[in-house]
Parts: C-alpha cells; structure tokens; sequence
C-alpha cells in the first residue's frame, strides 16, 4: 500500500513538472506564434504599364514570342482576357491615373493629356506645376508633379498603410508615365529628358537626383543608342503579321525621311526626342529600372515596395507607323526580350515567388483610316483642328457671333462661356447648334450632351463612359461620338486612339508572381478593378476615389 502511495507521489510530482514545462512550452509557441502573425504581403510589386498596347497583341505576335517575357506571364500567372477601359477619352494621362487610382476623371480629374479649365479659361497639362522646379534637366520639362490628380493612388494606399516605411518609384519615357503611378507620396519619380538624354525629376520629390541615378545618367546610353541603327530582330521576310515595310500609310520619324528599315536617326539629331520612337528607348528604361531596384534596395525591407514602369515607346512607334507594321512588330518582339530580362532579374533580387508583377495598357489604337478603307472597311478620319475653324465659321453664319466654340479637343466641345455671357446668348441654343453641325458631319454618330445626360440616344455603356470621364471643371460640355473606325488623327499617315471602341479600350492584363494563381478568365472587368484587386491583395485599403471590385478569380486562395 505505502509503495504504491510512495508511487502515486512521485508520479503526482513529475505529473506537475511535466505540465508546467508543457505549459511554458506552450507560452514559447503562442509567443513565437505571435511573432509569426504579420500581414503576408509580397516584398515589391512591380506596375507596367505598356502605352498603346493592344490586348490582340498578346496574340498576335504570340507564336514569336519566347517563353520567358509575355508568355511566362500568360502561362505562369493570370490574364484577365476581357479587361476594359470603362470612361472617355482614352488617353494615356486618364489611363495611367485610372490603373494607380481605380478611378475615372470625373473622379479624380485626369479628363486627358490636355484639357482647358473651366474656370480659369486656360490650357492645362495633366501633370504641370509651376511650383516646383526642375531636377537635374531641361527647366519645363521639370515643372511636373501629380497635384492635378485629386485622387489617392494605390501607391500612395501604400505609403499610408506602412507609415510610410514602403517604398515607391516611378519611371517612364513621358513625365506622365512615371508620375501619376507613382502618386502623390512617392520617393520618387523619373522621366527622360529631351534636351539631356537623362532622366530627370522635380523638385516636388526632393532637392537631388539620388546618386544612383545620377551615376545611371553618367553612363550616357542615350548617347550610344541614339548613334545605333534600329534593325529588324529577324529577317524583315519573316515579319507575315504586319503589311510590307514599305507602304503608304506610315509616316516618318522626326528627321527622317522614308518609313523603311534600318533606322537611323542620329543623322538628324538635334535633341534626344527621337530615341522615344526606338526600342532602344525600352532597353534604357529597363536598365533604368534594374538601376532603381538595385540603387534603393526595391524588395529587401520588412515592408512591400511598389516599382511602376511605362513602357512609352510603343505609343509613338504606334503612332507613326500604324498598328500594321513592321515596326510595331519588331517593338514588340524586342520589349518581349526587356520584359523576359526584368523578370530574370527580379527573380535574382527578390526572388522568383516574392513579388508580384502585373501588365496592362493605359489604351489601345485604332488601324490607320486609309488603310480599313483601302481593304473596303468603315473608317475615316476627322481632325479636330479643321473641325474647330469650320464650326465656329458656320456658328457665326447662323448668329452673327464669333468664336463661340473655345476648343474642340479630346472629342469634347468646350464652348466660349465668356463670349456667350458677353453677347447675352442662351448657352443651351448654342450647344443645340453645334449639335445640329455635328450632326450634319461624316462619321459622326452621336453628340452627348455631358450636363444633360438623360437626353441622349446613344447606348447606355457609351453614355456611361462618357458620364465616367466628365469632370465638369475640366471637360467640355459636349461630346463627339464617332462611328467606328473613325479617329481625330493628324493626318493620313499613322494613327490614335481616344474613342470607346474596343480597339481602343480593350486592354491586356496579365498577373504573375505572389499571390497569384495560374488561369484566365472571359470575364469583363474593368480598369478601375486593378487598384480595387491590389488594395484587397495587399490588405490595404482602397485608393479614395476607387470605384474598382477586387478580381477575386485570380488570387490564390
Ligand atoms: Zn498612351
Ligand atoms: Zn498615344
């Protein structure tokens, strides 16, 4: 009996200290458990925006394309195969904001590259700011800053949800590229400068260049990929998505003066300007790009950073030479090779599966006018320009009033509120009347009436559109729906984008990377979700103008 009481007392004993190291045991895990319960996030997300890419593109050049650029994205990550631009105009200033924001420009007031404010009667650009000066470039190019944009971005969501710990950069070829990603609080935005070679900044984001950049610059690539010749990347024989090199509805870089390859426009230089219309303007910003990551440590700290690249030259080869030619082909097949390059070297710094990449377009563009119409399709061209002079002409003959039209830009009418003031006219006569000239115009096929919505004829998503890029202290009042395939263009040769048919608005959108899920889906979403889908990724909250839905298909679970 004692030897089994003696027992039950020890074991009574060793019971306790069994349970009071499980129980410190247990302490230590929920502790370390504790530790373990951070927010999971990626290290860097990294924004590219591809101006004036088609979402066709992915697929018409999809077979040249190799499978470490475009094609890992596709394969590897997500595409949202029916995104969609869902306001007017379709511009690259709207389109940049739209993506950071998850807005549209009656929002946060990014109408177009250019527009007039109303109040004041000026001209305005999207990202001027006479109050602030320029940083290691040429004086105007540098007055640049994101103030026009009233909405927070995704980027500035970020910044605010670290307490600024995160870092954010911006790059691009045009001003507008690198600073309205990057949004109001970023570390810093850089753009190329014409006059130097360099990419520059303002002083909205500090006094200096960081040094990295300035030793980036000190390598003058500028100067030695202005001096190379643009060759096509493989036999020009083999290039059977696009018409022969030489045609008729291509129009000459700058300074140079035929539309055939190679091309060379060192000869003629007289500033940096025409390296914006070569590849080689790709391959520098990518260097560029490698250059930041490198130079501010992008994916190395506690906190996710945010890197947003605009590829700009595939806008002003698009833009030239038309959608249709050797040229885009080749820019294409040679941004592939930079984007396959940036995700090789994320995948060395970050580390492949520590980032999260996304790809889209601030718009699309249309095939030339002359071409569609050669090949027996519908299309034409109206330039604004002539438009204006005709319309204010044909106002007086039926008024006796001059210039009672202010600007016709961005397929919008702004009316001379001052004179029709002046002259004691009723404005809604006015607006009838250029209606009733609209009207009468080839390819015209509605006029809305932005300040009377409910009037309109036109189908409900174009109003809606419409409705989404009116701003009123900043757009017309009237605006110009053109029948398909038409575009206000500059002249015969080239093309644009603007309106909101599908070759313009319909945009690419590939995911890869943390967080993401290898699929697609048909579904149509819109431009505004991108930032909704990041803010939810992230668990961050949405940018504050955001009218985006997150897209929920293509996060893993
Ligand atoms: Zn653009
Ligand atoms: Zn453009």
């Amino acid at each position: 009996m004692a030897f089994i009481c003696n027992f039950a007392a020890i074991n009574t004993i060793s019971m306790r200290k069994s349970l009071i190291v499980a129980a410190f045991l247990l302490f230590v895990l929920k502790l370390d458990a504790r530790q373990d319960q951070h927010v999971s996030r990626p290290k860097l997300v990294v924004g590219i925006v591809v101006d004036q890419m088609r979402w066709d593109y992915l697929y018409r050049y999809y077979d040249r394309y190799s499978e470490d650029g475009f094609k890992r994205m596709m394969n590897e990550g997500y595409s949202c195969q029916n995104a969609f631009i869902n306001y007017l105009p379709s511009f690259t200033a709207p389109g940049h904001s739209c993506i950071y924001t998850g807005s549209v420009p009656s929002i946060h007031g990014i109408v177009a590259n250019d527009w007039m404010d109303n109040k004041t009667g000026k001209g305005i650009y999207c990202t001027e700011d006479k109050t602030v000066t320029a940083v290691a470039g040429s004086y105007k190019a540098g007055q640049m800053s994101p103030r026009n944009m009233l909405t927070s971005t995704i980027t500035d969501e970020l910044r605010l949800a670290t307490n600024m710990r995160s870092k954010v950069y911006g790059i691009s070829i045009k001003d507008r590229g690198a600073i309205l990603p990057a949004g109001h609080l970023a570390n810093g935005a850089f753009w190329f400068d014409d006059s130097t070679g360099n990419f520059m900044s303002s002083s909205y984001y500090g006094n200096n260049l960081p040094d990295w950049m300035t030793k980036f610059n000190n390598k003058r690539w500028a100067d030695s990929f202005l001096n190379s010749t643009w060759v096509t990347l493989y036999d020009k024989s083999s290039y059977v998505q696009s018409l022969p090199d030489n045609n008729t509805f291509e129009g000459p870089i700058k300074g140079e003066n035929k539309v055939t390859f190679p091309h060379s426009v060192a000869a003629a230089q007289t500033n940096y300007n025409r390296l914006r219309y070569l590849p080689a303007a790709n391959t520098m910003l990518v260097k560029a790009a490698k250059a930041c990551i490198h130079g501010t440590q992008l994916g190395q700290g506690s906190e996710t950073d945010f890197l947003c690249i605009s590829f700009s030259s595939t806008d002003y080869v698009g833009h030239t030479f038309t959608p249709n030619s050797v040229e885009a082909e080749d820019m294409f097949l040679r941004l592939d090779e930079e984007i396959a390059s940036l995700l090789k070297y994320l995948d060395r710094h970050v580390g492949a599966g520590n980032y999260t990449i996304f790809l889209t377009a601030d718009h699309g563009a249309a095939h030339n006018a002359e071409y569609m119409q050669s090949i027996k399709l519908p299309a034409g061209n109206r330039a604004e320009g002539d438009a204006f002079t005709s319309l204010n002409k044909w106002l007086k003959e039926k008024t006796g009033k001059d210039s009672l039209v202010r600007d016709l830009s961005n397929y919008q009418v702004y009316l001379n509120d001052r004179s029709i003031d002046k002259y004691k006219m009723d404005r809604e006569a006015v607006k009838h009347l250029t209606t009733e000239w609209f009207e009468q115009q080839d390819g015209v096929a509605y006029i809305i009436d932005l300040e009377h919505m409910s009037n309109s004829t036109a189908p409900a998503n174009i109003c809606k559109m419409a409705m989404n890029g009116y701003n009123r202290l900043r757009s017309g009042c009237l605006q110009v729906i053109l029948q398909p395939g038409w575009y206000s263009g500059y002249g015969p040769t080239g093309t644009t984008h603007g309106t909101w048919n599908p070759y313009d608005t319909h945009i690419p959108l590939l995911w890869y990377g943390w967080g993401i899920r290898q699929g697609e889906n048909f579904k149509k979403v819109n431009m505004t979700d991108i930032a909704a889908t990041l803010a939810a990724m992230l668990h961050i909250q949405m940018p504050n103008g955001c009218i985006g839905k997150p897209i929920k298909e293509l996060m893993k679970k």
